[in-house]
């Protein structure tokens, strides 16, 4: 079994969720007591969202690299990074270690070809619905057509993330309101909806929403157990 680095804290609510995947994925391949080989690095988030909202990525460009190879130099072969909105950093990291880095978006596009979806809408941070580094790697990249909410749904799902779910808060109200959110993007012709922010799933589940959900948090960790494990 290969040493997995999780970089971590971004937030430490969906971090757990994280580890517990992880362990209970390995648990199900190998049976008997085993559990995962997991190096973690979690930072402060408050640091990590002030710097969010300055627009200051070449700072967390350096936070992340150093991270990623205290990581490498600690023994990890191949790095989580357990938060969407961070891999607008993905070349920092890259070009910071050698050993293999295991992009998020990568993983839930595999899974949306899976099931056999074309068009799926992104609700996530302003950054990852708004900025190029996410839609744009899952459209590029993978040939999947990406539809985000309108401004006003923007601007609720972002503050939902920051000051609620960020901070350990889930409130049936902001439930409903990400549910008519997912409706809208249905309509608009989503066949299914990427929870594009790991802290997202603690709000929706697919039971709640009215189209099939990409739980990004569970699809990373399935990725992590099959590099861990393959
Ligand atoms: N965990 C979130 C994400 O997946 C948001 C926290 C952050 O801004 O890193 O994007």
């Amino acid at each position: 079994m290969k040493t997995l680095g999780l970089i971590g804290g971004m937030t430490w609510h969906s971090t757990v969720d994280y580890y517990r995947l992880i362990n209970e994925g390995v648990q199900k391949r190998l049976g008997g007591s085993h559990s995962a080989e997991i190096l973690m690095l979690s930072v402060d988030f408050e640091p990590v969202e002030r710097l969010q909202t300055e627009g200051d990525w070449a700072a967390m460009g350096r936070l992340m690299a150093g991270a990623a190879r205290t990581l490498e130099k600690a023994g990890a072969e191949g790095l989580v990074l357990c938060t969407n909105t961070m891999h607008r950093l993905a070349g920092d990291i890259e070009a910071a270690v050698r050993v293999p880095f295991l992009h998020i978006a990568d993983a839930t596009a595999a899974a949306v070809k899976r099931a056999g979806l074309g068009t799926v809408g992104l609700l996530g941070t302003r950054y990852t619905m708004e900025q190029d580094f996410y839609r744009g790697r899952l459209e590029k990249k993978h040939g999947l057509k990406v539809l985000v909410p309108d401004e006003p749904g923007r601007a609720t799902v972002h503050d939902v993330i920051f000051k609620e779910l960020a901070r350990g808060k889930v409130r049936e109200d902001s439930r409903r309101a990400y549910v008519e959110i997912i409706a809208g993007l249905k309509r608009r012709g989503a066949e299914g909806v990427i929870l594009g922010c790991t802290e997202i799933p603690l709000l929706v589940k697919n039971k709640d929403s009215p189209a099939p959900v990409f739980d990004t948090t569970a699809l990373h960790a399935a990725a992590a157990v099959d590099f861990a494990l393959g």
